[in-house]
């Protein structure tokens, strides 16, 4: 693995055509990328030096035009509950975030897309520190890529000293979800290669009900996923009516709730999915009340739903509170009494700052102008 190196292409983004087509024009056979395939993502190698079936010229050959690059570390922290976050390079002033959550049945990455986020809603703590730029295919793959040695790396340290051994929760990557920095129906052209690659036999060979994409709502991209990739859909719904959501996730304004659920159900028929997952964070006093509830079922009973309510996390400067737990199961209850599957996020990670809407990373907003708090101008179209 080369830091420097800009000009080598980074294998981690390439999907299996488009690595087909590179071993090509290096005069070899296409079987040649699915074997390379299997050393980068089956067995975790990146030097070319250690894939020792492939021939020595071919190694040589690819060693001064390619390499396995993921995103550099730049710290890790863990929580208490078993939650690790790493804050990754990308580039010499900004950092984004991936977060792991082990759980008894379940390991989930949570990975980002962007390099901060355009879309502003008034919740979260990305959309206040702005947009600088997409993720490349390389960085949302090589994140993946780079958990799954992290967590590797950690078993073998835990099997040779078991004291340090955590709990009984799954201790690798068993699911990915696109709900970090970022909207990834923003960066489409990054993210749907990377999809291709975690789906693939020769890549991650994740299931693709275990790869969700959370979006905030961006109707045209949701009818062309449709088209180009079938993993589990998310949408951050956050509020029943379009005035409130208007104020919550001001795309909404663009994109109104009628033409975002069309958009859910198409995606449904087309990919042949079992259900759309509707995110709803709970905001005390804001959208959290029992008649809210009830326009919510309304909303999305018949359909193929699944509610899930995710307690607010707090970030410094929020005008937001946390709804307490009596609100929060009331409103669970509301849906379920009118047959709507619905839980509530457990939350996680908290004490790192690690949990839904804390991800921060570092980042040089480079589309909007401040004065203090109040934006004044956009600099620069995301
Ligand atoms: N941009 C995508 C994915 C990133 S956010 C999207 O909007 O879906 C992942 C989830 O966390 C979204 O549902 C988002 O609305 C939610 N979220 C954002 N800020 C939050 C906060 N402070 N507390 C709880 N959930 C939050």
């Amino acid at each position: 693995m080369n830091a420097q190196s800009a000009e080598l292409t980074n294998l981690l983004g390439l999907p299996r055509a488009e690595l087909t087509e590179f071993v090509a024009q290096l005069g070899s056979q296409p079987f040649r990328a699915r074997q390379l395939m299997s050393w980068i993502y089956k067995r975790g190698i990146g030097e070319f030096t250690d894939m020792t079936d492939l021939a020595k010229d071919f190694r040589a050959r690819l060693a001064r035009v390619a390499e396995v690059r993921p995103p550099e570390i730049v710290g890790v922290q863990r929580s208490a509950d078993g939650t690790r976050k790493w804050l990754l390079k990308a580039d010499a002033a900004q950092a984004f975030e991936m977060v792991f959550i082990p759980e008894p049945d379940r390991g989930t990455l949570c990975i980002s897309s962007q390099v901060g986020c355009a879309l502003d809603c008034s919740f979260c703590s990305t959309a206040q520190q702005g947009y600088n730029r997409n993720l490349t295919t390389a960085e949302i793959v090589g994140q993946v890529w780079l958990a799954v040695r992290e967590l590797e790396q950690e078993e073998r340290a835990a099997v040779a000293a078991p004291a340090a051994a955590g709990s009984g929760d799954e201790r690798h990557v068993t699911n990915v979800v696109l709900m970090g920095m970022g909207e990834p129906l923003a960066n489409f052209r990054n993210v749907v290669p990377a999809l291709g690659i975690f789906l693939d036999d020769f890549g991650l060979d994740l299931s693709r009900r275990r790869v969700t994409l959370s979006t905030s709502g961006l109707v045209p991209q949701i009818y062309r996923l449709a088209q180009e990739s079938n993993v589990a859909l998310a949408v951050s719904l956050h509020a029943p009516d379009d005035a409130l959501r208007n104020e919550l996730v001001p795309i909404n304004r663009k994109h109104p709730i009628a033409e975002l659920l069309q958009a859910c159900w198409h995606y449904l028929d087309e990919r042949n999915g079992r259900s759309v997952t509707f995110e709803y964070v709970m905001l005390d006093g804001v959208n959290d009340s029992p008649a809210q509830a009830r326009a919510l079922a309304r909303l999305l009973q018949g359909h193929p739903a699944k509610v899930n309510l995710i307690p607010f996390n707090p970030f410094p400067g929020t005008r937001y509170r946390r709804s307490p737990p009596q609100a929060i199961q009331r409103f669970r209850d509301e849906l379920l009494q009118r047959g709507l599957l619905a839980t509530i996020r457990r939350t996680r990670g908290e004490d790192i700052d690690a949990a839904c809407g804390q991800l921060a990373g570092r980042v040089i907003d480079r589309t909007t102008v401040r004065l203090g708090n109040k934006v004044i101008g956009v600099a620069v179209q995301p």
